[in-house]
């Protein structure tokens, strides 16, 4: 079988790619093993405009929140699927010291903090001793969806092999790539931490990091919102249930769920939610964050047959449509990667 491109992994990144390349008429193949606890299947899809204590404006945010939108809008009318629900957040404030850098930062630029008119309005639902502010506009994606449908539609396209990639069964000749019974011009890896073990990416700065969530049931609760107090209630897309999360650790001794994390989660949850609640289910992942909190895009500089779209760390559903698209625009029209995503800039240590 020969294609353009193989792709190595389905989750966010291998999706987005795919759909791109797709659009552009270039033939692909993906290799995905559908693990479990991929972080695509267990984030929340939450695009945030605003990181950190201070309430920053998260890196490229006025381009990349408008673009995951239409873009998620553009694969959502092809699966005849609704992908991307605009959702303000409502930031509960854990202290009056939050709320002040708040204000602060609202009155330096306002463009995605607003205050919240009626103070006492979620007074049904929460305890809040320190009032609360509006984070607008923000988006949920529901990945399961994007996932699940994109799958489908490439499972009976053949255009996916659900089995375990196996890089010794990898070779490479003067201007193609062999795997098994596959010749592709190119290799893509979109597989999340996975690439951090593949000697031609020893280097990279991957910097993983554990998370967890839980999900609840509760028909009292409002789904109107994001709401957020140190953690974030985030409603998902079947009725009554809630995505509840996360926690960010970057020393962890096993990947999976911990009853530390439950247990914390019930205490804030008990004493943050006046409406009753049913814990239902408990993830965990491992993001494939970066150490300079920056994704890995572009084309290896001693193997340009080998490239990579990763690194997307907690933010995997606000950047991955921008560089996906970016990334097939390189390979199809030689568009230029934008420098600080572009692994090129570890050319050092990939020449190694
Ligand atoms: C608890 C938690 C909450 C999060 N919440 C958010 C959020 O609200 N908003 C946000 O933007 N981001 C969030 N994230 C981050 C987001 O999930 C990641 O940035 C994103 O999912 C990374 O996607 P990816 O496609 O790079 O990797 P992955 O999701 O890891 O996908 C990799 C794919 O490759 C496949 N694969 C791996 N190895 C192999 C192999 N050897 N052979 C074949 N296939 C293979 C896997 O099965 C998987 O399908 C969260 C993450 C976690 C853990």
């Amino acid at each position: 079988m020969q294609v353009d491109i193989l792709i190595i992994g389905q989750g966010i990144c291998g999706t987005m790619l795919s759909w791109n390349l797709f659009k552009e008429g270039k033939s692909f193949l993906i290799v995905d093993n559908n693990l479990p606890a991929a972080p695509s299947k267990v984030a929340a899809g939450v695009i945030n405009p605003v990181t950190g204590r201070r309430y920053s404006y998260s890196w490229m945010i006025d381009t990349l929140m408008p673009f995951a939108h239409e873009s998620y809008a553009e694969i959502g009318n092809f699966l005849d699927q609704k992908i991307s629900f605009e959702k303000s957040i409502i930031d509960f404030f854990p202290s009056a010291q939050m709320r002040d850098a708040f204000v602060t930062r609202m009155t330096e630029n306002d463009t995605y903090l607003h205050t919240y008119p009626d103070q006492n309005q979620f007074n049904q639902y929460f305890n809040y001793e320190f009032g609360c502010g509006k984070i607008q506009p923000a988006y949920t994606t529901d990945l399961q969806t994007l996932l699940s449908s994109w799958r489908s539609y490439l499972t009976n396209r053949n255009l996916l092999l659900e089995e375990d990639f196996k890089a010794e069964n990898l070779s490479f000749q003067t201007d193609s790539v062999s795997y098994n019974h596959i010749t592709a011009e190119k290799i893509i890896f979109c597989d999340g931490i996975h690439s951090m073990n593949y000697s031609w990416f020893k280097g990279l700065p991957f910097a993983p990091s554990k998370g967890e969530a839980i999900l609840i049931e509760s028909k009292e609760l409002t789904n109107q919102h994001i709401f957020k107090k140190s953690m974030a209630i985030v409603p998902l897309f079947s009725e009554d249930l809630f995505w509840v999360g996360s926690s960010y650790e970057w020393d962890y001794s096993h990947p999976n769920p911990t009853n530390e994390f439950l247990e914390k989660t019930k205490f804030h949850l008990d004493t943050w939610l006046k409406v009753p609640y049913k814990i239902v289910d408990h993830k965990a992942a491992l993001r494939p964050s970066t150490l300079e909190r920056r994704p890995f895009v572009g084309f290896h500089p001693q193997n340009p047959m080998i490239g990579i779209l990763n690194g997307m760390g907690t933010k995997g559903a606000s950047l991955t449509p921008y560089f996906a698209q970016q990334l097939a625009q390189h390979i199809v029209n030689g568009v230029p990667i934008t420098p600080e995503a572009d692994i090129n800039r570890f050319q050092r240590i990939l020449s190694k």
